[in-house]
């Protein structure tokens, strides 16, 4: 069978019901790697969906190098085709388009993969990471049972009823069980995006626009930023002539009539921080553009240093923080000479850096190492956390430790004794 893809789910999924409803996608059993923090120690592969197609094909494991390793890259993902859903969902009426909540982490992600890690994306800002949108996993625990974390069959809007398992199985990064089945929450698509891109004179004033957009209650739908070496990458990556500053992408999701409030509204902001912007894009194709423009990112940043390899890591701090913490980063990345072009999802306080550098070269190896330590201690000085949606895997160890606490760590030591007594599921991942 072709294999699925979760975003050959996105925007194709037909829903009679009310707006929040679910969806369930069988996986059956673990993925392998990923490439940056969290996603490093390969289980076994083998996916299944729902409507019984692979989810997608087994990866090969990579040998790991100094520090964790990176996919190689892909070709940038292909639009879905309007007939990849088959059986009940394809051929049920479609009374209104509706999409999974869009996140857009690593290209080829699974949707337990993202479960597992607590992944999130460019929407998250509006729609939430996915410990909010999962209302229920099917779990094989490492005994072998079937643990439904909701209750069997159970998905309702919210629920006080005992701890929140879900939320237990949501970023444990493969370490407490399989998840065999996600159900997730849906949201309607917005009748009117308009996408725009602007530039800034400085990386404080581009963060600057972001925090005074939140505190304006614009409910902005993704604002994502580059810096301007990411910027002058993409653009040239992209081919599109953008500005070599430092950048902002916004989209704004509502009714025809609130969109153009909220674009007057954003506009202001920009003005007011220096910024210019470029006209609002508002048809699909032309949002499509400026998207895959974002989207390609990591191939951008490697081809920054052909032949070199590329390291992403990411921390999360609070918003009031956010441009402190990116301005010092950035200073830092000069300082130590580092290629580490910058993107976040900074609506979110969340920021990655894409490290490219020679994995044969032990001393600027060390250099990166040094560098992602100290990163993310400054988010976890900032009141932050080390990681807001890579999760620790082998190499944030350390940083857990200092970020949760010796109670805290001996609270997730207890629940993986509880659990997996034998150290079965990814030993040596995350504590
Ligand atoms: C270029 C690039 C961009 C990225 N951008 C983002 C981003 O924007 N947002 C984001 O959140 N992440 C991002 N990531 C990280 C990564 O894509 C996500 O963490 C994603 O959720 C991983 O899903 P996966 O299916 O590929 O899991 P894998 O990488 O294969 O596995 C990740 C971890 O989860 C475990 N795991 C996987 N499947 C299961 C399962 N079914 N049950 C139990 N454990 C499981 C694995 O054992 C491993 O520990 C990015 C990565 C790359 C390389």
């Amino acid at each position: 069978p072709r294999p699925l893809q979760r975003s050959h789910l996105q925007g194709h999924l037909p829903w009679p019901g009310p707006c929040h409803r679910r969806l369930s996608v069988d996986n059956a059993v673990v993925a392998a790697d990923d490439g940056c923090d969290g996603g490093h120690a390969a289980v076994c592969t083998g996916a299944q969906a729902a409507v019984g197609r692979r989810l997608r094909p087994p990866r090969p494991r990579v040998p790991s190098p100094p520090l964790p390793p990176a996919p190689a890259p892909s070709p940038p993902r292909q639009a879905p085709p309007p007939h990849a859903l088959s059986g009940r969902a394809a051929r049920a009426k479609p009374a209104r388009a509706r999409q999974l909540n869009t996140h857009n982490p690593g290209a080829d992600a699974s949707l337990c993969g993202m479960a597992a890690t607590g992944a999130s994306g460019t929407n998250a800002v509006r729609y939430g990471a996915m410990r909010p949108n999962v209302l229920n996993l099917r779990v094989v625990l490492p005994d072998g049972r079937l643990l439904h974390t909701a209750g069997p069959g159970r998905h309702p809007r919210k629920r006080a009823a005992g701890y929140d398992l879900t939320s237990l199985f949501v970023g444990s990064e493969g370490t407490l069980g399989f998840l065999t089945q996600a159900t997730l929450r849906l949201h309607p698509l917005p009748e009117a995006s308009a996408v725009t891109i602007a530039s800034f004179p400085s990386v404080g004033a581009a963060v600057a626009c972001t925090v005074q957009v939140l505190q304006a209650a614009v409910p902005v739908a993704r604002i994502e930023f580059l810096d301007e070496v990411m910027a002058d990458a993409c653009s040239r990556f992209s081919e599109m002539e953008l500005p070599v500053a430092a950048t902002l992408l916004l989209e704004l999701h509502g009714s025809q009539r609130s969109l153009a409030e909220q674009q007057q509204q954003t506009e202001e902001i920009v003005h007011q921080n220096g910024g210019s912007s470029v006209a609002w894009a508002e048809g699909q194709e032309e949002r499509e553009r400026l998207w895959s423009m974002r989207h390609n990112a990591w191939y951008a940043a490697l081809a920054l240093r052909p032949g070199c390899q590329g390291y992403s890591t990411d921390v999360c701090v609070p918003i009031s923080r956010l441009p402190d913490v990116v301005v010092e980063t950035k200073q830092d990345l000069q300082a130590s000479n580092i290629t580490g072009p910058m993107v976040g999802h900074v609506g979110d306080g969340n920021f990655h850096c894409i490290l490219v550098f020679n994995s044969q070269d032990p001393e600027e190896a060390q250099r990166i190492h040094a560098f992602t330590e100290r990163l993310g201690r400054r988010a976890l000085a900032a009141g932050g956390t080390c990681t807001g949606e890579h999760g620790v895997g082998l190499g944030k160890r350390a940083l857990l430790q200092e970020e949760l606490g010796p109670e805290g760590l001996d609270t997730l030591r207890s629940i993986k004794a509880a659990l997996d007594p034998h150290n079965l599921m990814n030993p040596g991942k995350v504590l």
